[in-house]
């Protein structure tokens, strides 16, 4: 069972981040989750307005077919409103409204229609493999996936649709390990469905549900996980009489992440400052440390563009000193950062992540929250701007990473540009930390 393995990976991850600079104890939670780390997360919804430029490819003339479902899995039924057995056969010949490439944050070809990047869904984590898939010669469309519990809310006019998915059992191995349920507008096409026990491991399964008549603006697709998780890899929608509804805004965001920049400030936190501000990399937070404040009057430019919270007053290793100690530090960064005009500090992250009941102690009585971090950079330790801007892609909805605004490779506008363009791209925006939950919100 690969599952196994995927844990391990995990735990020597785990492992090996807590080694290094800031790499002290690691608090704050990852989410467990049952689907290995995901390599090039995506909770893509692009702010572009949908497309619908490829109907010109419109018309299929073949469909890819798994073995027809109601033919296997006695666990795995099927509900056959849309007929779905014999017309997942038969060729779909109407105009493509759209294609989607769950999971993914780039867009790929499948049998001459073009999927786009993920968009449209609410919830559902990312996952991608590079597992060959059985069953296709196109295998990048099914060799991502969007997995959990989760929906697709697509804008469309009123009008009649076909829709075609795309599946994969990327993950398990044995029959039994997942099974979901599976609707489109509110009628239930799988039920229990376990995709190993329909095509096997990496195997393609394709179904077509057709007649899907849409009234109210909004084409859904629920996708409910019995065990494990639900997986989605792909799908088309294609209509005679419907399209998707342009006047629809898609929501700036569909999440928040948090860009955190420890140890300054620096000679070039101006510069930083205003990089950050001509690549709308906004709201950032600054951990600060005191000691390093030479001019107060940076501290009003810092809140330009985001927030200023404590980093100690020095860059002491904190877990190795007692009570008084850590109070007179953490309380001084504290007065020296008010006194140059930011607000109290609410959030406090301790040098080298280095928490110890005491530092938890203090913090708590200075009304700090104290957190670590959810991704390190490794800019501390020479990350390249590309690594840097790859660990920027692992964020998801509310967690928070680790730069340092005394790193040449952080700072530098190219790769300042690139960790937009990564958090644009998959629909997430800059946040800050709650300093109740040490979650990243809303600014
Ligand atoms: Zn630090």
């Amino acid at each position: 069972m690969r599952k196994l393995s995927y844990l391990i990976t995990a735990v020597i991850g785990a492992a090996a981040l807590s080694a290094g600079c800031d790499g002290g104890a690691q608090t704050s939670s990852q989410a467990a989750s049952s689907q290995p780390p995901v390599s090039s997360a995506s909770v893509a919804q692009s702010s572009a307005p949908a497309s619908v430029a490829s109907v010109s490819s419109s018309v299929r003339s073949s469909s890819s077919v798994a073995p027809s479902p109601s033919s296997v899995a006695s666990s795995s039924s099927i509900a056959s409103s849309s007929s779905a057995a014999s017309s997942s056969e038969a060729p779909i010949n109407l105009p493509l409204v759209l294609a989607i490439n769950a999971g993914s944050t780039t867009a790929v070809n499948f049998e001459g229609v073009r999927f786009e990047a993920d968009k449209y869904s609410r919830g559902g984590m990312a996952h991608t493999t590079t597992d060959p898939i059985s069953g296709v010669s196109d295998d990048a469309l099914y060799q991502s996936e969007r997995y959990g519990t989760y929906g697709y809310e697509i804008p469309v006019l009123a009008g009649t649709y076909t829709l075609e998915l795309h599946m994969a059992e990327l993950y398990w191995t044995e029959n039994g390990a997942r099974s979901f349920n599976l609707s489109v507008e509110g009628s239930q096409e799988f039920s229990a469905l376990d995709l190993h026990s329909q095509v096997g491991h990496d195997g393609a399964f394709s179904h077509t549900v057709r007649n899907i008549r849409v009234t109210d603006g909004t084409l859904n697709i629920d996708v409910e996980a019995l065990t494990d998780a639900g997986t989605i890899s792909g799908f088309a929608l294609y209509s005679a009489d419907g399209g998707i509804d342009t006047t629809v805004q898609l929501p700036d965001c569909n999440g928040y992440v948090g860009l955190t920049f420890d140890d300054g400030p620096t000679g070039n936190t101006r510069t930083f400052i205003s990089r950050l501000k001509q690549n709308n990399l906004t709201p950032v937070t600054f951990f600060v440390n005191g000691q390093n404040i030479s001019d107060p009057s940076i501290i009003p430019a810092m809140l330009e563009v985001g927030q200023v919270q404590s980093h100690a007053f020095t860059h002491d290793n904190l877990s190795n000193l007692g009570y008084q100690q850590v109070y007179d530090l953490l309380n001084r960064n504290n007065q020296v950062i008010m006194n140059a005009g930011a607000p109290k500090p609410t959030v406090f992250r301790p040098p080298y992540g280095a928490l110890s009941s005491t530092v938890n102690q203090v913090a708590s009585e200075l009304g700090l929250y104290a957190i670590t971090w959810d991704v390190d950079s490794q800019d501390w330790n020479g990350a390249s701007g590309s690594a840097i801007v790859s660990a920027v892609g692992r964020l998801q909805d509310g967690q928070n990473i680790l730069l340092h605004e005394n790193q040449a490779n952080t700072i530098n506008n190219n790769t300042l540009a690139q960790i937009a363009a990564n958090l644009e791209q998959r629909g997430l925006c800059p946040g800050v930390i709650d300093p109740r939950t040490g979650r990243v919100v809303a600014p």
